[in-house]
């Protein structure tokens, strides 16, 4: 377990994202959209996955949209995502 990883992440997470320290981008090693997204066997976006595991399913409301502020649709460390009003 990475020193960086504040929770117990469970195996399928792990598995899947090679978790490094909070500064830098964590690169999803799973399946990836046409869109350049992350996701899942169960077909969802990855990093709102990796978002939830660390704060919460019911942190992202409606009308917000998840991103990475890094720019790495692939980075799955949830220091780097924000939530944005959509419009
Ligand atoms: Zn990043």
């Amino acid at each position: 377990m990475s020193p960086a990883a504040p929770l117990t992440l469970p195996a399928d997470f792990t598995d899947k994202v090679r978790i490094l320290s909070d500064t830098e981008c964590w690169p999803w090693l799973g399946e990836v959209s046409s869109w350049g997204y992350g996701v899942t066997d169960k077909g969802r976006m990855a990093h709102v996955w990796a978002y939830a595991l660390h704060y919460g399913e019911g942190h992202i409301k409606p009308g917000y949209h998840l991103f990475q502020k890094c720019g790495n649709r692939l980075c799955m460390n949830p220091k780097h995502m924000r939530l944005r009003k959509k419009w």
